[in-house]
């Protein structure tokens, strides 16, 4: 029979760590925290497989679970020494999910199980503590209430309902804090929540101990499909297939008076990095009050004080769980009645800044190998890195000027302004509608998700640096101030006070998420560390530590890494920026942008309305030294890498205006009548222009713009040359579909490349290659791998010609495609691997065929997409081209990848959610 359920307690456990898959990422590290000797209360765990079970039975359980459930219980009793449902000796548990991949707070919990009218009175008894029994009770109801049962706010202003009759009784008890409450107090609570949801769900709160089990254990289960575990599902790329596990672990109380407390720490800094305990608690509270940011919680270091042999004990397993995970974790503990216990424990959730530093830390402390530092970070995380930060300068003068409205905790460097919104729906829709919001909340919860990801930085008014909005938004990489007590905010008119100000809906601020500060109104900012280091040469490495630690990534990246990184670049700043990256090449110089620099457009557009050959050739020859010029500026920037230049691609209409006025101007320059530019443009209209008349079909009919550019390309490869410096142009043919489109434009430019060696009297190096963006080209790789030396991806138009999906209109469906699963992810974004993979395979292997030393890379927006460089590096290309910018990311996924394929065991996990859902591709 199959095992389902997985017991662990006194120092024994049936799972460990590595079973994450099976019992989940909480279910499997209770086990192994309980191998390891750490005082983990009795428990649990059923496994993920029940979850696939449930979703595929409709909702029902596996024949042998019940008895399952009840002989593990059984052991748990022993274990404990108390019994489920006995009012002498209760036994009281939790009841939580705990998924393969951590999502903090998406699913539910529901703590103090087990307790009813009778319980209640027999614990009463023996603890002879009533106000912990009936706050625990209060607490059950109140769960149980909104979880299984659904008693919860049901507009966006609403408050919870069970917190509307706490708030009534504190208001009529003239008190403000919980705490204040007694506990007849609380068991009044406890009725009137019982009737609440007596009287609106028409439910009734279930007083049998294994019917409440059963209830619990069943919304844990379904909330693996409620919204906000499915929004966060899709932005982390978790697959709906895994399931959750449900643990049902014994009680520990910390709200069992002033020697009791609870709280969550990270083993190091999660904002900074930084190699210091870092948590936060609080005494006499329960579960999640400490993340919930109900009450702003202390910090761990006040421990040490208040009492010093738990916090001693704390320490040591600290260091006991660094040294056998190696890696920094997030834990959770409760103190009940003077003694520690263990309740969860996973690698945490850091920013970037944060996963660097650690990452380097733990080498240098030879806790971990440079190859794993690579695998703890993320490549996408590296944007974090390279984000602007507020203008010190500037940031002292509005404060001079009275414009700091708050101080609150630095949950989420970074520097955001944006526009106050009060709530998630609205964050959503102001987005959508172009504007940069900051979520403004008293405190965030998981249903905040989307509306948080929209957010250009989150500002609460309560929480600890561990509360969900500061979780949450470190691991998006957010700006987050949390905690920021002296805001007043009130949602039902949609203001917050300050400092006697009011800030209103739609009022900008600026959140400083390094120093914790709350400003009014905008701030100007200026790049970040990286990249004063690296792109302005403002600031010395040497008074840039996270600069440095990039650095040493990158070098350790570099030193695993078999794939080469060039860029995507048509501009000599372009290439040097992507060069002070790392690039080692230029993968693609879209010519055709230079066409819009200064004075290129006049000639440009001479040249496509001309009628004739000869008028077409006079203007190609005022385009001739403007091109030269942009070259050689490329060549001597990237100081002989490898250039790889593509000849003119897109439809010709793309140069020409389309208004009267612009027209009628032109036909001025031109000295033409209005009607024949008119005509022309207008004949130059085309249903379908990316499948028209573009790419090597323009240079094919007008072979004179082919030889203009490849004259352009090579005089300036000699006068560069000639000054010293290296070439090595690689000229490119787009959109060849047939390998006689490519032969015939080879002849071109390898005759112009000959006339150019005999008037000037040198010799250079070059390659003539092609773009392979057509199926039919991949499909024919052999034939055009006889005459091309190089191959490039053009994954875009490749992915819209095998697709056939219209890579300018696919915005429309592909978002509802990919909410839909059709494709899991945008086939623009991330290679569609069954696909235009398959493609790429193909057109791989049949090239090389032919050509055993056929140079592969890759050009298409793809090359900077870490999944993509992954599978790029899986088809054994050499090289991988994206935007400047991307670089870093694509040689960090790089080295990830080589290492994956070096031990796929401890290979990094898949990398999380594209960053760049923003990043629709254009054209450009
Ligand atoms: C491509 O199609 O992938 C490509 C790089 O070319 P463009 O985007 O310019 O069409
Ligand atoms: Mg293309």
């Amino acid at each position: 029979m199959r095992k389902y359920v997985y017991v662990f307690g006194k120092g024994k456990a049936e799972g460990k760590a590595e079973m994450k898959g099976l019992l989940g990422g909480k279910g499997a590290n209770l086990a192994e925290m309980t191998n390891i000797g750490l005082p983990v209360p009795a428990g649990f765990t059923i496994s993920t497989e029940v979850c696939t079970y449930y979703y595929a039975n409709k909702r029902t359980y596996p024949r042998s679970l019940a008895g399952d459930v009840k002989a593990a219980l059984k052991k748990v009793e022993k274990a404990m020494h108390a019994t489920f449902g006995d009012p002498r000796n209760p036994l009281l548990v939790s009841v939580r999910s705990g998924a393969r991949a951590s999502m903090p707070g998406m699913m539910d919990t529901i703590l103090n199980l087990g307790l009813n009218d009778v319980v209640a009175e027999g614990l009463v008894k023996k603890t002879r503590n009533p106000r912990f029994v009936y706050d625990s009770y209060r607490r059950f109801v109140q769960m149980y209430g909104d979880v299984v049962l659904g008693l919860k706010p049901v507009h966006k202003d609403e408050i919870d309902p069970f917190e509307m009759i706490i708030e009534a009784r504190k208001k009529s008890k003239g008190v403000h804090l919980d705490t204040e409450l007694t506990a007849d107090d609380l068991k009044d609570l406890v009725s009137l929540f019982k009737q609440a949801i007596k009287e609106k769900t028409g439910h009734s709160f279930p007083q049998e101990p294994m019917k409440q089990l059963w209830g619990a254990i069943g919304a844990v289960f379904g909330s693996w499909s409620n919204d906000r575990a499915i929004a966060y599902r899709k932005m982390y790329d978790i697959p709906e297939s895994w399931g959750t596990a449900v643990n049902v672990q014994s009680m520990v109380f910390g709200n069992m008076g002033e020697d009791s407390g609870t709280g969550v720490a990270f083993t190091r800094n999660a904002a900074t990095g930084e190699n210091a305990f870092y948590g936060e608690y609080l005494m006499n509270a329960q579960g999640e009050d400490v993340v919930a940011g109900t009450r702003t919680p202390l910090p761990i270091s006040m421990l040490a004080e208040a009492n010093p042999k738990i916090y001693k004990e704390l320490d040591k397993i600290r260091k006991i769980l660094e040294r056998h995970y190696r890696d920094m974790m997030d834990i959770e503990f409760t103190i009940q009645q003077g003694t520690l216990y263990m309740l969860q424990c996973r690698a945490g959730k850091r920013t970037a800044f944060a996963a660097i530093k650690i990452a380097v830390d733990m080498v240098g402390e030879k806790l971990i190998s440079d190859k794993e530092a690579l695998q703890r970070i993320e490549p996408d995380q590296l944007n974090q890195l390279l984000r602007p930060v507020f203008d010190l300068k500037e940031k002292e003068t509005v404060i001079k000027n009275g414009r700091l409205l708050a101080k609150g905790l630095n949950a989420g460097p970074g520097a955001a302004s944006g526009r106050v919104v009060f709530n998630a729906p609205d964050a959503e829709e102001w987005k959508k509608r172009g504007e940069q919001v900051i979520l403004t909340r008293i405190e965030t919860s998981p249903e905040d998700i989307k509306g948080m990801d929209a957010a250009e930085g989150i500002l609460t008014a309560r929480g600890g640096m561990t509360s969900h909005a500061a979780l949450v938004a470190r691991q998006m990489g957010k700006v987050c101030v949390a905690g920021c007590s002296a805001l007043e905010i009130d949602y039902a008119t949609h203001t917050m006070r300050v400092k006697g100000k009011v800030v209103r809906e739609g009022d900008w601020v600026s959140l400083d998420g390094t120093t914790g500060e709350v400003i009014e109104g905008k701030v100007a900012t200026k790049p970040s560390e990286v990249l004063q280091v690296l792109i302005d040469k403002t600031l010395d490495p040497v008074h840039a530590p996270v600069y440095q630690q990039y650095s040493k990534i990158m070098s350790w990246a570099d030193k695993y890494r078999r794939l080469k990184i060039r860029t995507n670049a048509d501009q000599p700043d372009q290439s040097s920026n992507a060069v002070a990256f790392g690039a080692e090449g230029i993968g693609l110089c879209r010519t055709e942008h230079m066409f819009f620099g200064e004075g290129k457009i006049g000639p440009m557009r001479e040249m496509i309305l001309a009628d004739t050959e000869q008028e077409r050739r006079l203007a190609l020859a005022k385009l001739l030294p403007l091109q030269r010029a942009d070259f050689e500026g490329i060549f001597e920037a990237m100081n002989g890498r490898p250039v790889t230049i593509r000849t003119i691609d897109p439809p010709l209409h793309e140069f020409v205006p389309h208004e009267e006025r612009q027209q009628r101007e032109l036909a001025g320059q031109m000295d033409i009548s209005y009607e024949k530019v008119h005509q022309r443009v207008e004949s130059l209209h085309e249903f379908n222009p990316m499948l028209g008349f573009r790419g090597c079909r323009l240079g094919i009919i007008f072979p004179e713009i082919t030889e203009m550019q490849a004259r352009a390309i090579f005089e300036a490869a000699a006068n560069v040359q000639s000054r010293g410096i290296k070439v090595e142009p690689e000229i490119m043919i787009p959109l060849v579909g047939n390998v006689k489109e490519l032969a015939h434009q080879e002849k071109i430019v390898r005759r112009v490349a000959a006339e150019v060696m005999q008037e000037k009297k040198v010799k250079f190096k070059y390659l003539v290659g092609t773009m392979i963006e057509i199926p039919r080209g991949a499909l024919t790789a052999d034939e055009v791998g006889a005459v091309a030396e190089f191959f490039s991806f053009g994954t875009n138009d490749l992915t819209q010609t095998t697709l056939g999906v219209s890579r300018d209109d696919a915005g429309r469906f592909l978002i509802p495609y990919v909410e839909k699963e059709i494709y899991a992810k945008d086939p623009f974004e991330v290679i569609d691997r069954d696909g235009v993979g398959m493609l790429m395979r193909i057109a791989v292997e049949k090239g090389r065929s032919v050509r055993t030393d056929l140079k592969v890379g890759i050009c298409g927006e793809h090359g900077g997409d870490p999944s993509s460089v992954e599978f790029c590096h899986m088809i054994g290309l050499n090289y991988v081209s994206c935007s400047p910018f991307r670089v870093p990311i694509a040689r960090l996924a790089a080295a990830r990848a080589s290492l994956m394929e070096a031990s796929p065991k401890d290979s990094p996990r898949k990398s999380s959610r594209n960053s760049s859902r923003a990043k629709r591709k254009g054209r450009n």
